[in-house]
């Protein structure tokens, strides 16, 4: 019956994919599972296999994390005997009420909401449901195989289920538009003004060379800036900010908003850039500042005042009525700069001149600014996708340090130290120093190496955490370092993830807390500092 499908038909469905490696299998898997369902279960089906329950949120919405499941299944002698059927429909509202849930309290009322549903559930489930709820389905279906899941079951074809998809920006509502409603619908999905699309994305490169052979000659590059992408929909004098994760911020940032209305010359429009926070001497000041003046609103007329930002513009999506994405992005540039004036713009340089690139890299530094963004000239624009048609070129710094600590995993990562605690040297005092953690960048078989390793070094042990001897050495690449009071370092790393494991070192020869403050004050050579701000006085309450 419609509406009435279990959750444990999904989860075998899971076990089916997880066992098979080729792609063809799991698609005619998905297919033969999709036909059966119901027109309300195809959204949520499709988010679960995604392994994304909310594909429009921040992934860590439930807030139900590893430490709340291990509290939960330590002493679970509850499971219930004999088990009731939990549908699809079911599961998802009891994930909707575990995402609604915030404030005073709400972390017990998720525990608690969290326990009931997997006392409920089968072994089977139960493995899924931690798996989601944690983010971490990885039962190998990417989004590519769903996608021609949908365009097999719906015969339609792939590239049309493709671009809505772009459009929408959630598999589920163009799983249940081609299989239910059909492939005139499917081609009337539009870019809808004031609901968020997923940004375009870049792939990292180190090498101008491979910048211009992709590209192949002329490459427009552009400043990258060290702000926030901000997504502006604007239609006459409405105006609606997202953020990178498709926030609305709208509220925070006023000034933004004002200048649009004053400076954007269009009826209605999509466009993309990206917010910088300057401080004194009209220097950016580092992203940390920035993110709390987006989170901020309150004393937003403070904010203005002590924060002022600036907005660069770098592309429009939507211009009068008309859908440009599958435009080459120089025709978009120029649009763009039809609708402002040139102060709006992000700097920007064509050449196909290594020397002319490089020195353009130089002067973006110089000027506190993370290094460029390179777009091929007639590079359409793919929301959500991460390609070669935008490079990012940026200045890469890694540090040595040396594990103390490294936490239990949990759901995929069971029974393996998988979060490690990260230290650099204090040299005066011969002790190691945390500056954060993480269990980003390791291989599985890294993973079961460095357990074992680090089993023989322990020195005491908690049911989490397993403290160790400081001799692991290991390259730590991150994007910033931030002044934290939560460690004893003073300084926290922001998105640290391991290289690589370096036995050929020594923990002496790690990195010290000196060089860490020297990185620390370097990033202000080019960017400001803030000084007797109320942000600063956020930070100091933060201390
Ligand atoms: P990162 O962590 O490096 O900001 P990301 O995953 O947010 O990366 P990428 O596409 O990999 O996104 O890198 C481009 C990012 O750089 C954009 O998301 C945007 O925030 C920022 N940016 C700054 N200047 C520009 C620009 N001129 N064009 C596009 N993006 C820019």
């Amino acid at each position: 019956m419609a509406g009435e499908t279990a959750f444990l038909e999904l989860a075998r469905l899971f076990e089916a994919l997880e066992e098979t490696t080729k792609r063809n299998e799991k698609k005619a898997l998905i297919s033969s599972f999709l036909k059966r369902l119901g027109e309300e279960e195809i959204q949520p089906a499709v988010s679960f296999l995604t392994g994304r329950v909310f594909p429009e949120a921040d992934p860590r919405i439930l807030e139900v994390g590893e430490r709340t499941i291990w509290e939960i299944m330590k002493d679970n002698k509850q499971t219930l005997l004999i088990k009731k059927k939990i549908t699809i429909l079911e599961a998802m509202e009891c994930f909707n009420e575990i995402s609604k849930m915030k404030g005073k309290g709400s972390r017990r009322k998720k525990q608690n909401l969290t326990e009931s549903l997997l006392n409920q559930a089968t072994s089977l489930e139960k493995k899924y449901f931690i798996r989601l709820l944690l983010g971490e389905m990885r039962i190998g279906v990417v989004e590519g195989v769903t996608l021609g899941a949908i365009a097999d079951t719906s015969s339609i074809e792939l590239s049309l289920v493709i671009r809505a998809n772009m459009l929408l920006g959630n598999l589920g509502k163009v799983a249940k538009i081609a299989l239910k409603r059909g492939i005139e619908d499917l081609k009337n999905v539009n870019l809808t003004l004031f609901q968020p699309i997923k940004p375009m994305l870049a792939e990292m490169s180190y090498d101008l060379e491979e910048v211009f052979s992709k590209h192949e000659g002329q490459t427009g590059f552009e400043y990258k800036y060290d702000g926030a992408r901000v997504q502006i929909h604007l239609k006459k004098d409405k105006v609606k900010i997202f953020s990178r994760s498709l926030k609305d911020v709208t509220m925070s940032i006023p000034e933004i908003v004002e200048l649009v209305k004053k400076q954007i010359n269009a009826e209605d429009a999509l466009l993309e850039g990206e917010v910088v926070a300057y401080g004194t001497d009209n220097k950016p000041l580092p992203f940390q500042y920035l993110m709390r003046r987006f989170r901020r609103i309150h004393q937003i007329e403070v904010m203005i005042r002590e924060v002022p930002l600036k907005l660069y513009l770098f592309d429009v999506l939507y211009l009068n009525e008309e859908l440009l994405i599958d435009k080459p992005y120089n025709d978009r540039r120029r649009l763009l700069s039809t609708i402002c004036k040139p102060d709006l713009l992000v700097e920007r340089l064509v050449t196909a001149n290594i020397s002319e690139a490089k020195d353009f890299f130089e002067k973006a530094l110089k000027h506190g600014h993370e290094g460029l963004m390179a777009k091929a000239l007639n590079s359409d624009y793919t929301p959500g996708k991460r390609g070669k048609k935008w490079f990012k070129i940026k200045p890469v710094e890694t540090l040595d340090l040396v594990i103390t600590a490294a936490d239990w995993g949990y759901g995929r990562r069971r029974g393996w130290l998988s979060n490690y605690h990260l230290a650099a040297r204090d040299e005066e005092k011969g002790e190691y120093l945390n500056l954060g953690k993480t269990f980003k960048g390791l291989t599985d078989n890294e993973f079961f190496e460095i357990t074992n390793h680090l089993q023989k070094i322990k020195t005491k042990e908690n049911r989490y955490t397993v403290y160790v001897e400081p001799k692991i050495v290991v390259e730590v690449a991150f994007n910033e370092i931030q002044k934290s009071r939560n460690y004893k370092a003073g300084f926290a790393l922001r998105f640290a993830r391991i290289n690589r494991i370096r036995y050929d070192k020594h923990p002496e020869n790690a990195d010290t807390i000196t060089r860490i403050r020297e990185l620390y004050e370097k990033q202000f050579k080019f960017k400001a500092k803030l000084e007797n701000t109320s942000l600063k006085k956020d930070e100091m309450k933060d201390k």
